[in-house]
């Protein structure tokens, strides 16, 4: 039948119900898509609330940047956005939305209040909608930020209705959701409530492991393995479980690609493969895999509800994942401590690739404390100690000596014998050898030294400056450290949202350290001035396959046999291992 009014505009309510379709599938896509906004809107504290299943309401509140009241019907009209302008920005885009879709799609299909404050005067507008048509708009009182109450859902859309499952399907699919975005975002607060009742309450700056640890079953969290792995443009880490943990559901890998949590085949096959011989064929390991790549390298326009993204090369990421998986399940999980904390920065020298023989000028350079400018260098002061310091230790200055701590027994005299491997510092004692670890010795000699003493922000400026591009998720890491980067030295700015400059280093770190620690703390790795310092210790510190001189060997070794806590690094790995008379009687089998 042909209608005679021939070929006409369909009205902006279809449209959107038509979108919605594709968009709002069920309570938790409209759940993402509402999280998504909140933490687009920078929002450091998300609190949700979840009624049958989402399906009689979903209420979502944040302290993010809120929507000033004149925008507040724009943001619920079709293709209404203010993320994105061109369709350049489309092929870089860092935040979570971009298609200016959610909101009028997702107030298409249920009773919808919309209420935001964007100033700091406490007042903010509100509107209410009724399957995408305006009944009426008011001024409220409240913070700065933003509360969406989806109510009835699909109610005039009964079609959908009839998919819905039981309410506690769609909980535990909104739980889901919930659970994956507050992995991804360990500098927010979130809070799930189910009904009346408190189900989830991730505490900002929680860790990973923290935070899976309040939703895995015990035992997994007790033998996992760090991820960390860095090849092409691929930033891969993350978390993976002990494949004697391995169970037969397959819901506990979790993939994220730049931030955004997604179902991909790749990394999926990927991680399997990974874990190929170590677990059985209907077993699944658990995994969680944060896979960083340029914004360029991945479009993620390819799914209407950003679920599915498409890697430009699929074959590097399948390579990248799955070497990823297999080295970091040869790694055995440190014996103590948190091994799976991204906040530990962990480093292996596969991934240092350092200059075996820097020169001794180019080593001056990076260790001499820069008080104006880097050069001139004062060559006369290249004590050795001062190379590996940076500042001469403490014992060399009377004046600035740290109350000596109580310490373990005084360490005997020893001679030092030689490198091993350009990483290994054999020592020989009365009755023992010692064989010490170089980069976890200086690590504890740094990390000690910056404990007791501070760092007192000696900075080197840079004649180039550093550019570290910026993750929107960066920003409120970025602000949460910004005072205490400056104590430590760093001479930051802002040139743009999305463009860090470093103009000063702190002048323990080379540039090219500075830089990995400015990368370890936009991760999220660091939640305190201590784990500052940690970082920092372990950025600036010997790499394993750097030669070093007998004499700096000599006052690596005397500076850290008067360390109070000298057997471990801070990541917990042993320091030091020694075998005495009786242990090589053993070990020769001279006597059992
Ligand atoms: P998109 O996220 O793709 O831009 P949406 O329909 O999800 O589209 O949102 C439309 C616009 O409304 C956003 O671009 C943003 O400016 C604003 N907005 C939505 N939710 C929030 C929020 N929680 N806080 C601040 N602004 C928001
Ligand atoms: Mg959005």
């Amino acid at each position: 039948m042909a209608h005679d009014s021939g070929i006409r505009l369909l009205p902006p309510e279809l449209q959107n119900q038509i979108a919605a379709g594709e968009v709002v599938e069920r309570p938790a896509s409209v759940l993402k898509e509402l999280m998504e906004n909140a933490l687009d809107a920078g929002a450091t504290r998300i609190r949700v609330q979840i009624r049958d299943g989402g399906q009689s309401s979903v209420v979502i509140s944040d302290n993010g940047s809120g929507i000033p009241a004149e925008q507040l019907e724009l943001a619920v009209t079709r293709h209404a956005t203010s993320k994105l302008e061109t369709l350049e920005d489309l092929q870089t885009i860092r935040t979570f939305g971009f298609r200016g879709e959610a909101l009028p799609s997702i107030a298409s299909v249920c009773r919808f209040h919309l209420a935001s404050s964007s100033g700091e005067d406490g007042v903010g507008a509100a509107l209410e909608l009724l399957h995408g048509r305006l009944l009426g708009r008011t001024e409220v009182a409240m913070p700065r930020g933003t509360r969406i109450e989806v109510s009835d859902l699909f109610a005039n859309v009964p079609a959908r209705l009839k998919f819905l499952k039981q309410p506690a399907t769609e909980t535990r699919k909104c739980t889901d959701i919930f659970v994956r975005m507050a992995l991804a975002n360990l500098q927010v607060d979130f809070e799930l409530l189910i009904g009346d009742r408190q189900v989830h309450r991730f505490l900002a700056g929680q860790s990973l492991a923290d935070r899976l640890r309040s939703i895995w079953p015990d035992g997994i969290m007790e033998s996992v393995h760090d991820l960390q792995h860095t090849e092409g443009g691929l930033q891969i880490c993350g978390l993976l479980g002990d494949p004697a943990t391995a169970q037969a559901r397959p819901d506990r890998i979790l993939i994220y690609v730049n931030q955004r949590p997604v179902q991909d085949k790749t990394v999926l096959s990927a991680v399997r493969e990974g874990y190929r011989g170590k677990i059985l064929g209907r077993e699944y390991p658990q995994a969680v895999i944060f896979l960083h790549l340029p914004l360029d390298e991945v479009d993620v326009n390819v799914h209407p509800a950003k679920a599915e993204v498409r890697f430009r090369d699929e074959g590097a990421v399948f390579r990248a994942v799955r070497r990823a998986v297999t080295q970091g399940l040869e790694r055995t999980a440190p014996p103590s401590g948190d091994p799976s904390q991204p906040g530990q920065p962990v480093r292996y020298p596969d991934q240092s690739p350092e200059p075996a023989f820097p020169s001794p000028a180019s080593r001056l350079m990076e260790q001499t404390p820069g008080h104006a400018f880097p050069w001139p260098l004062k060559f006369e002061s290249s004590r050795s100690a001062e190379r590996l310091f940076a500042t001469p230790p403490v014992t060399d200055r009377a004046e600035s000596r740290p109350t000596p701590l109580p310490g373990p027994e005084p360490a005997p005299p020893f001679r030092y014998l030689g490198q091993l491997a350009r990483t290994y510092l054999i020592v020989l004692t009365n009755d023992e050898i010692t064989i010490i670890d170089q980069h976890a010795a200086h690590e504890r000699v740094l990390f000690h030294m910056l404990q007791t003493q501070g760092h007192k922000g000696e900075r080197r400026p840079l004649l180039m400056a550093l550019e570290i591009p910026l993750h929107p998720a960066h920003c409120s890491v970025l602000q949460d450290r910004w005072s205490e980067l400056g104590r430590l030295g760093f001479g930051l700015e802002l040139s743009s949202p999305q463009l860090l400059l470093v103009r000063a280093v702190p002048a323990l770190l080379t540039p090219a350290a500075a830089k990995e620690f400015m990368e370890d703390v936009l991760l999220s790795k660091a939640r305190s001035m201590e784990d500052l310092w940690s970082i920092m210790a372990c950025r600036a510190a010997l790499k394993a396959g750097e030669a070093i001189a007998a004499d700096e060997a000599l006052s690596l070794i005397e500076a850290w046999q008067k360390l109070p806590d000298r057997e471990h690094c801070p990541h917990g790995r042993p320091i030091a291992l020694r075998w005495g008379e009786r242990e090589l009687e053993k070990m020769f089998k001279r006597r059992t």
